[in-house]
This record gives structure tokens, C-alpha cells and sequence, in this order.
């Protein structure tokens, strides 16, 4: 998606379209750079990590908000063959954008929507037994592949205790399917030492063993961002990295060994000094204790800016730390500059709300959510610039 795309009245020949318009970037609030270099380079740190697994990589929800257009070819060009999406317009999405890459659908089989998959060559995860016998009917006598995922301890997605103990007597009901692969997905992988893995691990393996008969030589993957980094025991054939190509610490406690991807932004509108005890914002839920000045920055939660950073998230603004004060409103938030020298605050200048040294994990902190979701909420109203890459 273009950020400079106009609605399709401004397109039209009326006397106004003749009027070009001036440069993006200093029409938009918000500036996201994305460095498809970094992406890339976090790619190939998955791949070396996996090894000798192959890596895919997860692009769902528009590669984690980042743009799945200039992600996926990125990826691509990088190495990456193998891709998981959650949904099937995704995969379609992602099938005119990588016409030779393997594409596997998370979600499974959309009923009503069976033959996209074989017609886009797209592979269906199977979670459940019905699947599994919907898409024997979709083929019939052609074989097409797809993955199958067992629920090791998630009861999210994949077969249930029963259904593989049934697939594991009743093996004709995979008899004729390609199964590239047999996988399961961690819930604690982010988790120190958490034991939740070992235990799904030992599922896993063992659900192998019961349908060693029933799948032949399919490979296996459990392994997603995190999981990758749980040891080699985890890797298998085939790891899914997703939030680790975006940047997000895969090794909770430890130092990130990603790159960050993002930077974002927030073009100061305006600069004011209030009295002590003046409010800021709607509800006056911050009060000011001595005399301070205040900046206004174009970004607000309609941009995916979280509202729940009022009062407790940070920017950066000239290279000093500047505190997110009072509530985060739909286009607008305010920050407390009186630490940063006036030459840094000015209107026209940047207040950065995201990048390499406010990474995504703690902006997720300060926001009481997680750094995928703080990815994933990125507005559409930004100008978005791509940094580095083939293109
Ligand atoms: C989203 C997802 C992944 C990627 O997970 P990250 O934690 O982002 O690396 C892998 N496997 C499955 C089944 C998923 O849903």
C-alpha cells in the first residue's frame, strides 16, 4: 500500500487534481522507516541459528505490520523459500508477490474456499481430522502438500490426544496425502527455563513416534522465534521465525541478538511552556510539578500509537529522553521537553517513538502489552519509507 495513495475523488480531473502535491514526507505526522537491510540481516542470524534446519519465515498480519509487499521480497532475495501466513488472503497476497515460494496457511482449510489452495499452490496446515478428509475430497487422485499440526499442549490449533491416536490406527485417512511436514506450536518458547516447553517437546516427539506409520517421512517443526534459540533439540527440520525477523528479543533476559527493523517518527507541531499545576490533555491526568515544556507530536492512537503509553511511555527527542506526559489522544500525543535542549525541540523536528535504541520490546513494556502488538497496531497514516533491500 502506497502512503501517498489519495482517495479516489482527489484523482478524479477535477481543476484541483491539476495542483501537484508537495512531498510526502512533510505532509505526514508520522514517518516509519524501515530498514530491509536489518530485516535481512536478522534473517540470515535465523538461519544460522536453525542450521542444519531450514528457516521459513511467518509474514502473517502483513509481515507483523511491516508491510508484507516489501518484506516478502526482501525475505526472498535474502534466501528465504518456505513462508507461513495465518490467513488465505494472505497466502493469495503473498502468492502474487513470490510466484516460486512455499506457502503454508496457518489457519488451515477454509471451508467453501478448498480448491484456492491447490489452484494458488498454496499448503493447507491441517488442525483437525475433518480437515484432513476435506482436503483428500478437494484433491482426489492429485496430490498436492500441506503440513499437519498436532496441539502438543497449546488447545489452539491441531489435532487433539484423540484424533492422532485415530490417524494412528486408521492410517489410510492420510494414505496418498504429500505431508511435508508434522508441527506443533510452543506457548512458553519466550518464557525462561519454563517448563511448558519440555513438556511439549515430549508431546511432540512422541506424536512422531505414533504417526511414524500414518505419515511416512514427513519432517517435523515446532520451533517458532524463540523456540529457535531453546537449543537444537527444538530445531527439527523446519524452524518458523516470525516477531525475531522484526526485531522482538527472541531471548527474553538476555541481550537481543536481532537487529531492529522500525523506526518511527513523530513530527513536533508544537512547543509550549506551562505553569506548575497546569494539566496536559484530555482529563488533566498529568499535572505539571514546576515550570515545563510541553511538545506536541503529530501521533496518536489512531496510529496505533497505544493508549495505554499515556503517562508511561518515552521518545527520544535529539537524543534525549523526553516522557510521554498526559493521555495519548486519537492524533496527537504530548511530551515533557523540558530536559532537551531547545535546538532539538522545535516544530518541524522528529521526536523518535520507535528504533534502535527505543527497540519495540520496550515500548511494548511501557505499554503493558508485548512488542508484537505494538508492531502489529502500526498505522496506516504514516509516510513509510523503505530503507535498503534489493530494491
Ligand atoms: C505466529 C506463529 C509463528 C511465529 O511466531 P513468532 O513468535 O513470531 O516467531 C510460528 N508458528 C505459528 C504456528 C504461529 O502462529
Amino acid at each position: 500500500m502506497s502512503s501517498d495513495a489519495l482517495p479516489e475523488s482527489s484523482k478524479s480531473d477535477s481543476p484541483e487534481s491539476a495542483v501537484p502535491l508537495s512531498d510526502p514526507a512533510a505532509r505526514a505526522g508520522g514517518i516509519l522507516e524501515i530498514d530491509l537491510s536489518a530485516l535481512a540481516a536478522n534473517w540470515q542470524r535465523l538461519v544460522a541459528e536453525s542450521a542444519p534446519a531450514e528457516a521459513s519465515a511467518v509474514v502473517k498480519a502483513d509481515a507483523y505490520g511491516l508491510g508484507v509487499a516489501e518484506a516478502a521480497p526482501a525475505l526472498w532475495q535474502a534466501g528465504a523459500r518456505t513462508f507461513f501466513v495465518a490467513q488465505l488472503d494472505e497466502a493469495l497476497t503473498l502468492r502474487a508477490l513470490l510466484p516460486q515460494a512455499r506457502i503454508y496457511v496457518l489457519n488451515g482449510l477454509m471451508a467453501g474456499a478448498e480448491a484456492d489452495y491447490p489452484a494458488h499452490d498454496l499448503r493447507p496446515v491441517l488442525n483437525s481430522l475433518e480437515e484432513l478428509g476435506r482436503w483428500r475430497q478437494t484433491l482426489g487422485a492429485r496430490p498436492h502438500p500441506a503440513a499437519l499440526q498436532i496441539d502438543s499442549g497449546m488447545s489452539r490449533l491441531g489435532l487433539e490426544a484423540r484424533e492422532l491416536a485415530r490417524l494412528a490406527s486408521e492410517p489410510q485417512r492420510a494414505a496418498g496425502l504429500e505431508i511435508t511436514h508434522l508441527m506443533s506450536h510452543l506457548a512458553s518458547a519466550d518464557v525462561p527455563g519454563s517448563p511448558q516447553s519440555e513438556q511439549q517437546l515430549a508431546e511432540f516427539l512422541a506424536a512422531r513416534q505414533t504417526l511414524a506409520a500414518a505419515l511416512g517421512p514427513a519432517g517435523a517443526s515446532l520451533a517458532n522465534s524463540a523456540g529457535v534459540f531453546l537449543g537444537p533439540a527444538y530445531r527439527f527440520d523446519l524452524t518458523r521465525p516470525g516477531s525475531a525477523l522484526y526485531g522482538i528479543n527472541p531471548t527474553p533476559g538476555r541481550s537481543n541478538p536481532m537487529r531492529q527493523v522500525v523506526r518511527l517518527k513523530g513530527k513536533i507541531l508544537q512547543l509550549r511552556e506551562i505553569d506548575p499545576l497546569r494539566g496536559v490533555g484530555y482529563g488533566a491526568s498529568w499535572r505539571a510539578q514546576g515550570p515545563t515544556r510541553i511538545a506536541t507530536v503529530a501521533v496518536g492512537y489512531a496510529d496505533g500509537y497505544l493508549r495505554s503509553l499515556s503517562n508511561s511511555g518515552e521518545a527520544l527527542v535529539g537524543g534525549h529522553k523526553a516522557p510521554v506526559v498526559g493521555r495519548v489522544s486519537m492524533d496527537l500525543i504530548t511530551l515533557d521537553v523540558t530536559a532537551v535542549p531547545e535546538a532539538a525541540a522545535r516544530p518541524g523536528t522528529f521526536a523518535e517513538l520507535l528504533g534502535p535504541d527505543l527497540p519495540v520490546d520496550t515500548v511494548g513494556d511501557a505499554a503493558g502489552t508485548i512488542g508484537y502488538e505494538i508492531l502489529t497496531s502500526l498505522g496506516r497514516r504514516y509516510h513509510r519509507v523503505y530503507r535498503g533491500g534489493a530494491a
